[in-house]
């Protein structure tokens, strides 16, 4: 039986709107999308036509008689095209409406925490007019913060470190307030990149950034094992003199010196951010442990790394890809008495 309250929220839906994937939560339900912030695109006598979204933009690539372009709309957690953004919500916003039956779902949506007004704003607006009957806003480390399971609202600071596909969101709370947030523009796209300049210079092979995505993704490392069992992957790509294909193999300890360029960034980023914070705050959040969230912190041994080089302890709490979403879906949930989290458009 569905209790009074939760029927009230029963056509509420949760989205984390991210640089690389986009999740939509059913108060209810649970996730009911997780896909890749992409649109498929046709560009027709001048007319942007927009065919599809997330996965099935995906699937399109490649299988169309005329060019498809594939459009990520999102950049550094920013809307960087707002008509595509705009379509790839309308869209999945419709597939949630269908399950809710056709209702105009009221939305929680987060925003970086250093998003400017007019960011906020532009992540409001292009929500209203893709089909909510009413839009709240959430920063993206608190929702994060409490997807990791973070007892926020009492007296501990927390710092949280999420790193998605553009960004690293470093971002530090207490007694629920954000009080420090600041974004790095190395995380998971850098780490593709990186491994992409290693294996030209290295092997002279020229690859794509899904290759190198897929290399990070099965084998990639931030620490190899001195002694430790090694995982090799096979590449092929494009000989960068003779134009030929050719394969290489890599180790983890290749990919780990391929990586190494993007985590010590990252570790420096994090030293600085702990250097502005007031002393004790700094020592609170580095003995507690930094939390790592978003996909970026899946990379192998990433916590471990970073603990080495900014030396404090890290920690990657379970389905970091999940927490911000689970986040903004629990405030939804409880929206009455999580008033206070949300921010104004
Ligand atoms: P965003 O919030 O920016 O959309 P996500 O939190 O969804 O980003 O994380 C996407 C990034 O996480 C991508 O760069 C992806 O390659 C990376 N990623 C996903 N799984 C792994 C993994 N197992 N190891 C390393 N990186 C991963
Ligand atoms: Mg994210």
């Amino acid at each position: 039986m569905l209790t009074g309250v939760t029927r009230a929220f029963s056509d509420d839906i949760a989205i984390d709107l991210g640089t690389a994937n986009t999740l939509v939560h059913v108060v209810g339900r649970g996730i009911i999308i997780d896909e890749p912030s992409i649109v498929a695109v046709q560009v027709r006598g001048g007319q942007r036509e927009m065919l599809a979204v997330g996965l099935r933009a995906r699937a399109m690539h490649g299988k169309t008689p005329e060019p498809v372009e594939i459009v990520r709309p999102m950049r550094d957690g920013v809307i960087a095209d707002f008509l595509a953004t705009e379509e790839m919500l309308r869209q999945f916003i419709s597939r949630a409406k269908t399950m809710l039956g056709f209702r105009r779902p009221r939305i929680l949506i987060c925003v970086p925490a250093g998003a400017t007004p007019v960011e906020r704003r532009a992540v409001y607006e292009t929500a209203a007019s893709a089909g909510a009957r009413k839009v709240y806003m959430i920063e993206e480390p608190v929702a994060a913060s409490l997807g990791a399971g973070l007892p926020i609202d009492g007296p501990n600071a927390f710092m949280v470190v999420d790193v998605g596909g553009g960004t690293s969101d470093i971002a530090v709370l207490h007694q629920g307030n954000v009080i420090q947030a600041r974004s790095l523009r190395v995380a998971g796209n850098a780490m593709d990149e990186a491994i992409m300049r290693y294996v030209r210079r290295v092997h002279g092979l020229v690859i794509g950034e899904s290759n190198a995505e897929r290399i990070k993704i099965e084998a990639g490392t931030a620490l190899a094992q001195p002694n430790g069992r090694d995982i090799e992957v096979q590449i092929k790509g494009r000989d960068l003199r003779q134009g030929r294909m050719k394969s290489a193999v890599l180790g983890r300890q290749h990919l780990a010196e391929a990586l190494a360029g993007p985590v010590q960034e990252m570790a420096e980023f994090i030293e600085r951010a702990l250097e502005d914070l007031p002393p004790e705050i700094a020592e609170e959040v580095s003995k507690r442990g930094i939390v790592l969230t978003g996909g970026g912190a899946l990379l192998d041994r990433l916590d471990v790394a970073l603990g080495k080089r900014v030396g404090a302890t890290f920690v990657v709490p379970d389905s970091p890809m999940h927490c911000v979403i689970k986040g903004t879906a629990a405030v939804l949930e409880s929206l009455a008495e999580r008033r206070h989290l949300l921010i104004a458009p």
